[in-house]
């Protein structure tokens, strides 16, 4: 199902019923996704529901329809809260919901499943992170309903949730009966097609004058999770409507009677508080989620509203970025910088490759997370991609039983990792091919590694953050560089890395895999710098941490050996980069076909069993070596490299069109990155590989950020100053945004041959700028304009 934006010719409001003035107003259409009509499919409802996603990243609902239709994969999920029990492997938990109402008339209830639908349409606020519905149901027996709510989950304070329901009976006059509560009986839905895994199991179940309350636990681990919630009918003010609490198991509902009057809208309000036990302590869940219930009635929904949409405010001031001339691309743009912004680690934690929207990849973290993903936070929010790379950090320990568990000492990231860092990588999957297969990745995908540590000095070079590199960064590096020494093997004086698989993963057990002996390579080398540098400056910390993890210099001097030495190698003749040991022997063959959404096809006789055999790749693999390290290669090799490999690769990984779409400006080929780009900034929006129902592809929307500021926008940093690149597409008037820097919050309005900078900063000092070949010295805190041509 297509999700655009379209003029909406009547909404069939019937006003707020006169709550909160225009707090619930919606922003301009430009920051509106309208899904309109509804197919009774689970996979179209599911799609929907991943888009709809709201979020503040700790607690993300997806958009189900409060009356959960048949088809539906409702779920809320709260950020690092898995479990594993009977499930293969830890997997994020669904958690208890609390959007769920239904609207009964005799026996029959008012559901988009089983009634005639006469108006429907879900619109996202991305501006506000408010989602709306607007619903005209017709029951078996004539009824009319008119169905709207509202709801949000604060921004500013992440353990609230808020919900407006409305219903207007336009036909009729008579008895209706609304259930709300808060749903224990959840299950998640495994990773074989409808395995339906239960994580949670009861802990209490309470009642009160004026609330809800429910608790349950994880089975293996015993986190707590409670949701308290108040529930109630605010308009017209009737003493009739007397809410019944029932439990059922698991469950809570409480059940209203309405005597309702043609035409007449009744409003009601759900408030709600959810709490686990990684914050307060197991046995004050009760009385603390009770206080904060309390405490929000108090204050009241309004106040909370205002302090949301003001948080909000202030994220996009930061965040949004602005292409003028192309209101395609800046409407896509935006819905993916939301779904990052409803991902936001708000404390150490980090981000699945499906962001907090569905079940898919179990929740799991990938490599995703700090190549594609953390570069977004890093700019705009950097206490953000600390928390990410703390996550890393807090969960060396797993690394380490990882690298111990394959024979070697150090730390071994996980390529999918969840609460302890041990590797969580199923052991058994159904691939594309629809058979059941082993997985490798878990053994072999070991450049997860050293992204992690790429993502630590980037980190570090654009924060300047010391005290992260001293406290968590420099163990991080050591110990995975360790692993690296001991996995590589040394051949007649050369160190060769065997049985891995590289970012293409239709290719496995190979050897010297170019990427991952290239970042090796790079990593050990970082090691050994700094090791230097904190002998030099910082050497009693340097002294506490070694004999910490009992390091000394032999050893770091074998680092350097194996990095000097490792296998890696440029054609010298075509400048060509082997991907592995072997590739270009492999049966050889060039896309030619596409189908008619445009993705690449398979040539005649190459199937999923025997790619592996041909040079046809899944996704980018030595354009993505290049890419992470523009500055080592030339020109020339850009330019052959991404001839040669793009025409090899088939993408069918959403990771895949934004590498290509920056090494296309970087190669010269623009008018293939803009195609690239548009393919991963509509990925999910058009549902690209059909499977966005499964939850959002979280790399490929840190991609399209990553494409519009270091692609188009050129931008990057480099030790003391700012590398300024642009090139706009031809439509783009101008793109503009901000970064921030150290200290510095770097405005950039970027023309086709003209930028505006302005560096903000607490002092007045000149930073050096480059522009293609020309450097300036910008002072600070004064907007300079300066001229490039790109070609
Ligand atoms: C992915 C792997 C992953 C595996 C199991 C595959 O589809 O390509 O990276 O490890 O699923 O989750
Ligand atoms: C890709 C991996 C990625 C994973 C999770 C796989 O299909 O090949 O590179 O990490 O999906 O997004």
């Amino acid at each position: 199902m297509r999700a655009t934006v379209r003029k909406i010719k009547s909404i069939p409001h019937t006003g707020q019923g006169g709550l909160y003035g225009s707090l619930f107003e919606r922003s301009e259409q430009e920051w509106l996704l309208h899904t309109k009509g509804f197919r009774r499919n689970a996979k179209s409802i599911q799609l929907n529901e991943t888009l709809c996603t709201i979020g503040n990243g700790y607690l993300n609902v997806r958009g189900s329809l409060e009356e959960l239709p048949e088809g539906h994969a409702g779920g809320m999920y709260l950020s690092g809260i898995y479990d594993k029990s009977e499930a293969d492997v830890e997997e994020l938990v669904k958690c208890p919901m609390w959007t769920d109402v239904s609207v009964w008339s005799e026996g029959e209830k008012f559901c988009m499943s089983t009634c005639s639908m006469l108006f429907h349409e879900q619109v996202l606020d991305i501006k506000k992170g408010m989602l709306h519905r607007s619903t005209i149901l017709k029951n078996s027996t004539g009824q009319i309903l008119g169905i709207e709510s509202i709801r949000m989950v604060c921004m500013h304070n992440v353990h609230l949730g808020y919900m407006l329901f409305r219903i207007t009976p336009k036909n009729f006059s008579g008895s209706l009966r609304v259930f709300s509560g808060l749903n224990g009986d959840v299950c998640n839905r495994g990773f074989f097609p409808e395995e339906r895994l239960k994580h949670l199991q009861l802990e209490k179940i309470e009642r009160g004058r004026s609330f809800m309350y429910l608790e349950m636990k994880t089975r293996e681990k015993g986190i707590r999770i409670a949701e308290a919630a108040s529930w109630k009918l605010v308009s017209p003010p009737s003493s009739l409507a007397r809410p019944e609490p029932r439990i059922y198991g698991e469950k809570f509902t409480s059940e209203m009677t309405l005597d309702v009057r043609k035409g007449e809208t009744y409003v009601f309000e759900k408030l709600v508080v959810v709490h686990t036990s990684r914050e307060i302590p197991a046995d004050n869940m009760f009385r603390r989620s009770i206080c904060a219930l309390k405490s929000f009635i108090r204050t009241g929904a309004e106040k909370h509203i205002e302090q949301h949409i003001d948080s909000w405010q202030e994220k996009w001031k930061q965040a949004d970025i602005r292409i003028e001339g192309d209101p395609h691309a800046q409407h896509a743009l935006r819905f993916n910088i939301y779904h990052l912004l409803i991902n936001t680690p708000r404390s150490t934690g980090s981000i699945g490759a499906k962001f907090l929207s569905s079940e898919g990849y179990l929740g799991h973290v990938f490599w995703d997370t700090e190549i594609f993903i953390l570069p977004f936070y890093l700019y705009n929010f950097p206490e953000a991609a600390r928390n990410m790379l703390l996550y890393r950090y807090e969960t060396l320990s797993g690394a380490i039983l990882n690298a111990s568990r394959n024979g070697y000492p150090g730390a071994k990231f996980a390529w999918e990792s969840a609460s302890s860092g041990e590797d969580v990588t199923p052991r058994f999957a159904s691939k594309l091919e629809r058979t059941i297969r082993l997985i490798y990745t878990g053994m072999e995908e070991d450049h997860i590694v050293s992204d992690v540590i790429y993502a630590v000095e980037k980190y570090f070079r654009v924060t300047g953050d010391e005290q992260f590199l001293f406290d968590c960064g420099l163990e991080m590096v050591f110990q995975t560089a360790r692993f690296w020494a001991a996995r590589a093997v040394c051949r007649d004086g050369v160190y060769e890395i065997h049985r891995v698989i590289g970012p293409d993963e239709f290719h496995e057990h190979v050897n010297n895999n170019a990427y991952t002996n290239y970042l090796v390579k790079w990593h050990l080398h970082l090691a050994c710098l700094l090791f230097k540098y904190m002998a030099k400056r910082h050497g009693d910390r340097l002294d506490a941490l070694c004999s910490r993890i009992e390091l000394k210099e032999e050893e770091v001097a074998n680092w350097l050996a194996v990095s000097k030495n490792i296998k890696f190698a440029i054609e010298r003749q075509s400048a060509l980069i082997e991907q592995f040991d072997g590739y270009f022997a492999l049966r050889d063959y060039v896309i030619r076909g596409f189908d008619r959404k445009g993705h690449p096809l398979l040539p005649k006789g190459v199937t999923y069993r025997n790619i592996g055999s041909t040079t046809l790749i899944k996704q980018a693999d030595v354009l993505m070596l290049i890419h992470l390290f523009p500055h080592v290669f030339t020109d020339e090799e850009k330019r052959a490299n991404y001839e040669f490999y793009e025409q090899r690769t088939a993408h069918k990984s959403s990771l895949s069109n934004s590498t290509h779409a920056m090494m296309g400006l970087a190669s010269g080929k623009r008018a293939k990155a803009y195609h690239y780009f548009m393919k991963s900034a509509l990925f999910d929006l058009e549902n690209l590989h059909g499977n966005t129902a499964m939850g959002i592809h979280a790399a490929a929307i840190g991609g399209t950020w990553q494409t519009v500021v270091n692609g188009f926008g050129g931008f990057s940093i480099k030790s003391d100053r700012l590398v300024l690149k642009p090139w706009l597409p031809k439509k783009w008037e101008s793109l503009s945004f901000s970064v921030r820097w150290q200290d510095r919050i770097v405005h950039l309005l970027i023309g086709h041959d003209t930028v505006s900078l302005l560096i903000s900063a607490p002092y007045e000092i000149e930073i050096p700028v480059n522009l293609y070949r020309k450097t300036y010295k910008v002072p600070t805190n004064s907007r300079q304009k300066l001229s490039y041509c790109s070609s």
